[in-house]
């Protein structure tokens, strides 16, 4: 440990603006203060580390290949002649449980719907605080 235990207000005013650091939306005064903090507190490090983490991801969904499974299109059509909503649902369900890929794109939709939320929270309290 490089220095005295922090206070757990500094740790709050640093993880405010944490999202940030890596999108390159801060100042670069802001962005010094908060890289000084985090080589001091292993708290708020792992806190970064999984945002970085949740960037990477993020980049990473963008290349994964978002092919319909095999039989997706035939099944469709079979259900477009008898279109009850239950028997959609069942429709999606069972080309899900087929193929592993949807479940992937499924998963990364779920992520980029959780971190843009975040994110978007973040700028938006943000941007209702006076600038420092
Ligand atoms: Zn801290």
């Amino acid at each position: 440990m490089k220095s005295a235990k922090l206070s757990a207000a500094a740790c709050a005013f640093v993880l405010a603006d944490l999202p940030g650091l890596d999108g390159h939306e801060l100042s670069s005064r802001r962005a010094f203060e908060l890289r000084s903090h985090l080589a001091d507190c292993a708290d708020c490090g792992e806190v970064a580390a999984s945002y970085r983490g949740m960037r990477r991801t993020l980049a990473e969904l963008h290349d994964v290949p978002a092919t319909p499974p095999a039989g997706l299109l035939d099944q469709l059509l079979d259900n477009a002649a008898n279109p009850g909503l239950a028997e959609r649902a069942a429709s999606v369900g069972r080309a899900a449980a087929t193929d592993s890929r949807p479940k992937v794109v499924a998963a990364g939709i779920g992520a980029v719907a959780a971190g843009g939320i975040g994110l978007l929270a973040w700028r938006a309290l943000r941007s209702r605080r006076p600038a420092a």
